[in-house]
């Protein structure tokens, strides 16, 4: 069994080997894991972590967060409004910006806190009903509300794509809309298929398991 630090080098070396245009950040997805498995790769430097739920990130990344400033938390889950202060303390990055009421309680709590944080918005590419992300008939209008009303720091579009045999298909499309935005930034690609993801211009890849292992 290779280790966390093998799997993740390993995880690079496929993204070198491919040579993509743009620079590629490797979010390691820690939710579920405690600290002391998660810490061989903070020792060995790595510095982008993802967690899905607010309290859990507070409690796992808070100390960690005051000691080392390079640490930077990405919030990659379904984000409640209500709980949007607190995601504002101790995230860095929210790929899950989609809908108005979210990205007003952001707006206002980073400006109360003095904080400018970085934001994907999320799009329902398949137009799932069960499926959080700002439908793609909506996407222009949300964007101009957030950079021009609100101004929040739009990085580019976040995707999870429907759970079907058609994953390239969806990624072409989040592709196509982001450099209609003229976006530099996108957020797709999980273990299973950041590499397809890299193929369409992925530049933040969100890898939980294939780094840390199958989580219970
Ligand atoms: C859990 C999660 C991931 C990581 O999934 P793996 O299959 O473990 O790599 C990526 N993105 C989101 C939104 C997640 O919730």
């Amino acid at each position: 069994m290779s280790t966390i630090v093998e799997r993740f080098n390993k995880i690079k070396s496929n993204i070198n080997a491919s040579k993509p245009e743009k620079n590629v950040n490797i979010i390691a997805v820690s939710k579920t894991f405690p600290l002391n498995h998660i810490q061989p790769l903070i020792d060995y430097g790595h510095n982008h972590y993802g967690e899905n739920k607010v309290q859990e990130a507070f409690n796992k990344w808070s100390d960690i967060k005051k000691e080392n400033s390079k640490i930077k938390l990405h919030m990659i889950g379904k984000l409640q409004s209500n709980k949007a202060k607190s995601a504002v303390e101790v995230f860095d990055y929210i790929h899950s910006l989609d809908n108005q009421k979210l990205a007003d309680v952001l707006a206002k709590s980073q400006n109360n806190l003095n904080k400018s944080l970085k934001y994907f918005i999320q799009v329902n590419i398949g137009n799932e009903l069960q499926k959080s992300g700002i439908p793609v008939n909506e996407l222009d209008a949300f964007y101009s509300y957030c950079t021009q009303e609100i101004n929040l720091k739009i990085l580019g579009l976040m995707v999870i794509p429907p759970n079907n045999s058609h994953t390239k298909k969806y990624f072409k499309s989040v592709n196509e809309l982001n450099a209609s935005l003229e976006l530099d930034d996108l957020s797709m690609g999980m273990s299973a298929d950041y590499m397809d993801a890299i193929n369409y211009g992925a530049t933040f890849i969100r890898v939980g398991s294939l780094i840390f292992g199958s989580r219970s």
